[in-house]
């Protein structure tokens, strides 16, 4: 529900689903129409069919465990990409697993001062290796929601609020443009 969509806007379908549908069992028995209907509003119903789609496919495929690692729950389940996978993996069942979405790839590149088209198939991958180096064995899913976070609400694309970043220290983008603002 959150892809694409803020906080604000999901609490009140998030909080509709759960009373709903609060089992996979449930979900994977309602019918689409259902699904479209609770979904109405919030755009992207492919997220909707999907989310259904794979209730089933665990229900009825997978004895009703959902699968706990990366690899496989994108392997298994419909429309569960990289990021999703990651994400699913490691705050649900702590996977030490680093995930890279649109916030992360700004924070990583600002704190690396990596200048390079981050789209280009070359730095992804290097932003997934990072991404997975530092990802906090303790507590990778609180570390990822935290990267995710960091880059919603203080690495902003605009002016982002430097002096409050907890990674100011570390940041390779950042120490240039201090330098550069003491040169001039
Ligand atoms: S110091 Fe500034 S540029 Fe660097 S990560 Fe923090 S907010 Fe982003």
């Amino acid at each position: 529900m959150l892809q694409q969509t803020q906080v604000a806007t999901v609490i009140d379908y998030y909080t509709r689903w759960m009373q709903k549908w609060p089992t996979l069992q449930d979900l994977a028995s309602a019918s689409l129409e259902e699904v479209n209907q609770l979904w109405s509003g919030l755009g992207y119903y492919s997220r909707g069919r999907r989310l259904q789609e794979g209730a089933r496919k665990v229900v009825e495929e997978l004895g009703g465990h959902v699968p706990r690692t990366a690899e496989t729950l994108q392997q298994l389940l419909p429309g569960v990409g990289r990021y999703t996978a990651g994400a699913i993996a490691s705050i649900a069942f702590d996977q030490v697993t680093g995930v890279v979405d649109g916030n992360v790839i700004r924070v990583l590149c600002r704190v690396r001062a990596i200048g390079a088209d981050p789209t280009s198939s070359f730095v992804s991958h290097h932003l997934w290796d990072l991404a997975q180096q530092l990802v906090d064995p303790a507590r990778p899913g609180d570390f990822n929601q935290a990267a995710m976070e960091l880059g919603a609400t203080v690495c902003t694309p605009q002016r982002p609020l430097c002096s409050h970043c907890p990674v100011q220290s570390l940041c390779r983008a950042h120490q240039r443009v201090s330098l550069q603002r003491k040169r001039y």
